[in-house]
């Protein structure tokens, strides 16, 4: 099966807009057969539709994928509930919202999809960030309010990243998780975190995982202190270089999100956090899974 070419606008106005956008983003990179492929700039953008609410952070993405457009748009409803997207009030504030602008040239129309999207050429914040990544530019600057200005948002912070991710081999085989992550696709200064290495561990080493409240190596060692040592020095990091915002590597038993290994060296999962993202979050740390 070939992959589809789909554009995507994603916005939103409640919390941490960026964090949201970021998350989206991300777990549309990990949708399975799926890949993003291009990121728009970043937009402030004044609400559409229903003017009594904040101003939106708004920006466009290219994808490569497999799905079908109702599995997407299944997907996509599905990370707008995991994000808290509710929807109390049509065009309301909302901490997450994604539209499907185009899927290759189709166009379908029924009462829970419409491809292209109905209003793509009433919305600057759609068209302008569009015209950043879509191969066809010329066709959407014919639909541009000029009296409509947008101002780009830029995220001026660092982005903590697990070294790992970034290639670094810090592991605890000796190697490494590279993965070509989507926030390659923007020019972010990001700082690199391995709490392992940071709490003394060296590479390679016995693998670990948590177990109740503590963190054993495959052999038996108890080695709780040593990853809360990683912990808290890599919040110290965090805090030094003022970051609010880190991609951590899925499952570890440090920097695991929502689900890390059983305790039992059986590749089982169970839901929890690895000892340094619990300790991110309970600092009030945005943690983006990955
Ligand atoms: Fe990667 Fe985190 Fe493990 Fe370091 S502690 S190797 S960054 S998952």
């Amino acid at each position: 099966m070939i992959m589809n070419k789909v554009y995507l606008s994603l916005g939103s106005n409640i919390g941490d807009s960026f964090y949201y956008l970021m998350s989206a983003i991300s777990m549309l990179d990990k949708l399975e057969q799926t890949k993003v492929n291009k990121i728009s700039k970043f937009y402030s953008t004044k609400p559409w539709g229903n003017l009594n609410q904040d101003d939106f952070i708004n920006c466009c993405i290219e994808i490569d994928t497999k799905l079908l457009p109702y599995q997407l748009l299944k997907e996509i409803n599905s990370i707008e509930r995991l994000l808290g997207r509710k929807r109390e009030v049509f065009w309301g504030p909302r901490t997450i919202d994604i539209d499907i602008i185009f899927y290759k040239s189709l166009k379908i129309e029924t009462d829970k999809l419409t491809i292209p999207h109905k209003f793509y050429k009433k919305r600057n914040f759609v068209l302008i960030p569009l015209i950043d990544i879509y191969y066809n530019k010329k066709n959407l600057y014919k639909y541009i309010n000029k009296n409509e200005k947008l101002q780009i948002f830029e995220y001026k912070k660092k982005i903590g990243i697990s070294s790992c991710l970034l290639g670094y081999n810090v592991k605890y085989n000796g190697g490494n998780n590279f993965t070509d992550l989507f926030v390659n696709k923007l020019k972010l200064d990001y700082l690199k975190l391995c709490p392992e290495t940071l709490s003394g561990l060296k590479s390679p080493r016995v693998p670990s995982e948590i177990l109740g409240k503590k963190v054993f190596s495959k052999i038996g060692e108890d080695l709780t202190e040593e990853f809360e040592l990683g912990a808290k020095k890599t919040l110290e990091l965090i805090k030094k270089n003022n970051v609010e915002m880190v991609i951590m590597k899925s499952k570890s038993p440090s920097c695991g999100k929502d689900l890390v290994y059983d305790g039992k060296f059986e590749k089982k999962l169970v839901e929890g956090n690895g000892i340094t993202v619990d300790l991110l979050l309970k600092n009030n740390i945005n943690v983006i899974s990955y």
